[in-house]
């Protein structure tokens, strides 16, 4: 990654010293640590927010990305029975599904630029059913960025081939995979995995395989299921194992906080403050340090406050979606899928500029402050926006790792399947 010039971030003068420090420790060159870290979440709001939009505003300019997806939930029958899931369902329950063929198939709309698939661990697929889901959705769109399965689910193939995940990476790359989502990640913390998904795989096991799939080229996004019974440390100390990783093995192309939906868990009475929310994302932007993006995953945060999120920090809004089934199904307030034109809106309401990517963060297309594309526009002999224009050398925009793909990181889901 492109070293990031911290213009914005030299620019202020912070008045609190918890955020003052942050900034100095960011203008020298290093990360921030737990214990500078854990205390951003009682100092201002506001102020909070300022240095995390200049970090975000030093990498991207006032760029704010976001891709025309869909996503695809092929079963939700698990062999699991994590605690805070409300999504799966056991075999012959009553609400379990597993979608034919031609089901998965029409998920692959004309208009859409990435598919993000994750599901259940099915007690009775097996591993080549999973790829029939890539390859089915490869074959009916074959230049549709395919971001799939999670590390819980990459570990279940593991044991279901008893092959490593080198080798199951290397199939499933075959059959059309271009990067993996963030899911399955929750907390890292052995407390709360003991708590509420112990038969899930934990941290150890997510960093290898997440390190693995870089290792091999294939990039992937990062998630922290956050506003359930994780303390505020344990999600720093999540944002600083995350950053060890990418330093080790980058791919990542982005963090994505996930705000809890209690759904009918009985874990929390309710979902996390909208200030929480925005916190949260201010510091992963400031802790996190080394991934391009935060995003805003509006499924979860819902559209007001993902919109707010886009001056905390935020740099990505994932996508259109389409039918989103894993956090509706606990009862999440936002939108089923939110069209291309709300979500320039929202973008353009926040102060920012629209970008469309793929799942590899290739540019698609970029909006005027009108909402119309600047393709469009060039193609009725309008000019581009001197403002864009200035973005134009954003060391993330066009990064390299575009030639690798990122959707990767994101994932939603990552309640499901981890
Ligand atoms: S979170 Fe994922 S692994 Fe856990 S029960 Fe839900 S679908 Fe299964």
């Amino acid at each position: 990654m492109a070293a990031v010039e911290f213009q914005h971030v030299a620019g202020l003068r912070p008045g609190d010293p918890r955020i003052a420090a942050a900034r100095a420790t960011l203008l020298q060159g290093e990360h921030l640590s737990q214990e500078q870290g854990v205390p951003l979440f009682d100092a201002p709001l506001l102020e909070l927010g300022r240095l995390a939009n200049a970090m975000a505003r030093d990498r991207h300019g006032d760029r704010v990305y976001f891709t025309v997806n869909r996503q695809l939930n092929p079963t939700n029958v698990c062999v699991l029975a994590c605690r805070f899931c409300d999504y799966a369902k056991k075999p012959g329950a009553e609400g379990a599904y597993t979608m034919t063929r031609e089901q998965i198939e029409a998920h692959v709309e004309p208009g859409i630029s990435e598919i993000h698939i994750v599901g259940g661990l099915h007690d009775r697929w097996r591993f080549d059913d999973y790829l029939n889901v890539i390859r089915w959705v490869k074959a009916k769109k074959p230049d549709l960025s395919v971001k799939a399965y999670t590390a819980v689910e990459i570990d279940f193939f593991c044991r279901l081939t008893k092959k490593p995940a080198e080798w199951v990476l290397t199939e499933l790359r075959a059959a059309g995979l271009d990067a993996l989502p963030g899911g399955g990640a929750e907390v890292f913390s052995e407390r709360v995995r003991r708590e509420i998904f112990q038969q899930k795989i934990g941290a150890q096991r997510w960093l290898e395989i997440h390190e693995i799939a870089h290792a091999l080229g294939i990039p992937s996004n990062a998630t922290l299921l956050y506003g359930h019974i994780e303390t505020r440390a344990e999600r720093v100390h999540h944002m600083i194992l995350l950053r060890g990783l990418e330093q080790r093995a980058p791919g990542f192309f982005a963090f994505i906080p996930l705000a809890f939906q209690p759904g009918v868990t009985g874990l929390v009475r309710r979902q996390a403050s909208a200030i929480e929310d925005l916190k949260t994302i201010a510091i992963s932007r400031l802790v996190f340090d080394n991934v391009p993006h935060v995003k805003s995953y509006w499924i979860m945060l819902g559209q007001d406050t993902a919109g707010v999120a886009l001056n905390f920090g935020a740099s990505d809004m994932d996508g259109t979606i389409g039918q989103e089934k894993i956090a509706h199904a606990a009862l999440a307030r936002s939108p089923v899928g939110m069209a291309e034109a709300g979500m320039v809106h929202s973008i353009l309401e926040a102060g920012k500029i629209p970008v469309q990517r793929d799942a590899l963060y290739r540019v698609v297309r970029e909006y005027g402050p009108d909402g119309e594309p600047f393709a469009a526009r060039g193609a009725n002999g309008a000019e581009r926006s001197p403002a864009v224009d200035s973005d134009a050398g954003d060391s993330d925009a066009g990064d390299a790792q575009a030639a690798n793909s990122d959707a990767a990181r994101r994932d939603v889901a990552t309640r499901a399947a981890g």
